[in-house]
């Protein structure tokens, strides 16, 4: 990447990468007929909603927030699910939403009357907990041991659910169709009658559909078992492989120091503008850089905020780092914006799109307003 005349740090999405993605899953729809959405937990960059809108058929929101900036920016078709709905919020959802997906029968029986009033037509579903997922860090695991997440088969037996019309799955995280595969005969064991009488299967989100090595005719394959075996419509719900490695967070180096080793200090922050990089936790790439010693010369890269753990990694590159360098971290499009803070009263990095035709639009800036009025 060139070094830009724009003020760092900023967020940007490459649209020709996007489109690239965008094709994978349109690839998906137009193999198995099924209809995939947006997660815009992952990313809720609105301002190419219209480009994304084009491919896939509508969002996925976790809250009457998103589901609102779906349906007002996205359009097409909006879904919400909620571990617990609160009632202050629940009318509004029901005026936004085409799918409401409940955590339990009890929440379903709850809201229920009110969906039925609902002035066009709304489809309620239960999120199920087939107790079977490959994830590792539990933070990410919705099926581990006491997880709040979904309805597992023993609170679901005995309960009468005439009158929802479809069930929810989200086992996945970053995961190849293999982990869908061998996940389907949990599903089917455990909730195979409730699925033959559902219209529709949302199998969530966690699908890594856009990465390299992904096998996409597996995928295709669980898709059209499944549709045909109960004959529903398929729903995926992929946040992260909608946008994956199609983002990339451009900063400045501020100051160079040393403490046993090189540490560069950056215009960004782990803490602040990549909270995964801290909570997952993972080292991003970073466009001509190595591991450390990799390289001739090796740097420790922090943020400018006073948590001592703001540090994003050790790397190396093949000329010295000077105060005015770039460094552009890459793959961050999803679960950055979204998630992004003002701790130490750090500002928000910019967000761009950079455009096929060429142009870096930078379509927000952020300042010191929009620090303080989140606080009082
Ligand atoms: C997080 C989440 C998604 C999106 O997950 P990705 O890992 O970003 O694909 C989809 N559905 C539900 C219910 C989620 O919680």
């Amino acid at each position: 990447m060139e070094k830009t005349a724009v003020q760092t740090p900023y967020y940007v999405v490459e649209e020709k990468l996007l489109k690239e993605n965008l094709e994978k899953l349109k690839y998906v729809i137009d193999k198995t007929g099924c209809k995939i959405l947006l997660a815009q937990k992952a990313f809720s960059m609105f301002s190419v909603y219209p480009t994304i809108a084009q491919y896939l058929d509508g969002t996925t929101a976790s809250s009457l927030f998103e589901a609102k900036l779906g349906k007002e920016k996205f359009g097409k078709e909006t879904h919400i699910f909620n571990p617990a709905y609160d009632p202050r919020d629940f009318e509004e959802i029901v005026s936004l939403a085409d799918h409401i997906v409940f955590n339990s029968v009890e929440q379903w029986q709850r809201f229920r009357f009110q969906v039925e009033k609902a002035d066009h037509p709304v489809q309620c579903g239960i999120r199920l907990n087939p107790e079977y997922a490959e994830v590792e860090t539990d933070l990410y695991n919705p099926c581990f041991t006491g997880s709040r997440l979904g309805t597992t088969l023993a609170n679901l037996e005995g309960k009468d659910v005439s009158g929802i019309d479809g069930f929810h799955f989200h086992t996945m995280c970053e995961q190849n169709s293999d982990v869908l595969k061998r996940t389907i005969p949990h599903i089917e064991e455990k909730f195979g009658k409730y699925l033959k009488e559902a219209k529709w299967i949302n199998l969530g989100g966690g699908h890594h559909i856009t990465r390299q090595d992904y096998d996409m005719e597996t995928l295709i394959q669980c898709i059209l078992y499944l549709k045909e075996k109960y004959q529903v419509q398929i729903y995926l719900e992929p946040g992260e492989a909608v946008v994956l490695n199609t983002g990339f967070l451009v900063s400045t180096v501020l100051d160079i120091t040393q403490n046993g080793l090189d540490i560069a200090i950056l215009d960004t922050s782990a803490a602040c503008h990549m909270p995964d990089v801290l909570e997952m936790p993972y080292r991003p790439e970073i466009i001509g850089a190595g591991k450390p010693e990799e390289k001739k010369y090796t740097y420790r890269l922090g943020g400018p905020t006073c948590l001592a753990g703001d540090v994003i990694g050790d790397y190396s590159f093949d000329k010295p780092l000077e105060i005015g360098s770039q460094v552009v971290f890459c793959d961050m499009a999803h679960y950055s914006m979204v998630k992004n803070n003002t701790f130490n009263g750090i500002n928000l990095p910019s967000i761009a799109i950079h455009h096929t035709s060429g142009e870096l639009e930078i379509v927000r800036r952020f300042r010191y307003t929009d620090f303080m009025m989140r606080l009082s």
